[in-house]
């Protein structure tokens, strides 16, 4: 569609809106901004399976980190269909995917974790429990497999356990970065970050020690809710 045109059916539709803007013609974009999500505990809380340190760099710098260059690159991305000049257009889409991905699963992680006195490490509630045995066979295989996929991610990257709504089940996968290596079309439900800016401080090289260390804090609660809410209660 030429800007012309794209202009012509703005108006067209502030017009048969009849909002009164004020200004007929004001069709300028104003993008959302993104914002740091506060964490649902104190940076102590997970202690001592996640160091406060840790949390607070992580919450602080990292995931701001992927909240402000979202809103560059979507602000970026504005700037180019303003101007109709996309020669940066390959560079911000991938701008906008890695802090995308960066952002929506940091707000996620911060959720699916809670102090063990609040919960986390508990017990499976029996909805997903269900679900976790048909798409694995059992808790045990379901944990084995999560772990290895998230020990083995190469470099920095997640393991994820996704809903696929086509055909309802739970699936293991991995995301290197924020954003690579899963499908279309399914919904995260739960992830662990294994940057090593998730870990490093406490465990260094010791990956699997923070994995291990990690079943401690999980929310199970909060897996299930963000699991029901996409297949019904
Ligand atoms: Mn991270």
């Amino acid at each position: 569609m030429d800007r012309r045109r794209f202009v012509e059916l703005g108006l067209a539709a502030g017009a048969s809106l009849a909002v009164p803007t004020g200004n007929a013609f004001a069709i300028e974009e104003k993008p959302k901004q993104h914002t740091l999500p506060p964490l649902p505990y104190p940076y102590d809380a997970l202690e001592p399976y996640i160091d406060t340190k840790t949390m607070e760099i992580h919450h602080t710098k990292h995931h701001q980190a992927y909240v402000d260059g979202l809103n560059r690159a979507e602000a970026e991305l504005a700037k180019a269909r303003a101007s109709g000049d996309y020669t940066t257009v390959e560079y911000w889409s991938k701008k906008a995917a890695f802090n995308g991905g960066g952002h929506f699963l940091h707000s996620m992680f911060w959720e699916i974790m809670a102090p063990p006195s609040k919960g986390g490490g508990g017990k499976i509630p029996p909805r997903l429990e269900a679900a976790l045995n048909d798409s694995f066979g059992s808790v045990e295989a379901f944990r084995a497999h999560f772990s290895a996929a998230a020990a083995a991610v190469e470099g920095s990257g997640w393991a994820l356990l996704h809903l696929r709504p086509s055909d309802g089940r739970l699936i293991i996968l991995q995301a290197e970065n924020q954003h690579k290596l899963s499908p279309w079309g399914v919904i995260p439900i739960m992830g662990i970050d294994v940057w090593e800016h998730a870990y490093y401080l406490k465990y260094q090289n010791r990956r699997m020690d923070y994995i291990k260390a990690w079943w401690n804090v999980v929310n199970w609660e909060k897996v299930e809710d963000n699991y029901l809410r996409q297949v019904g209660r």
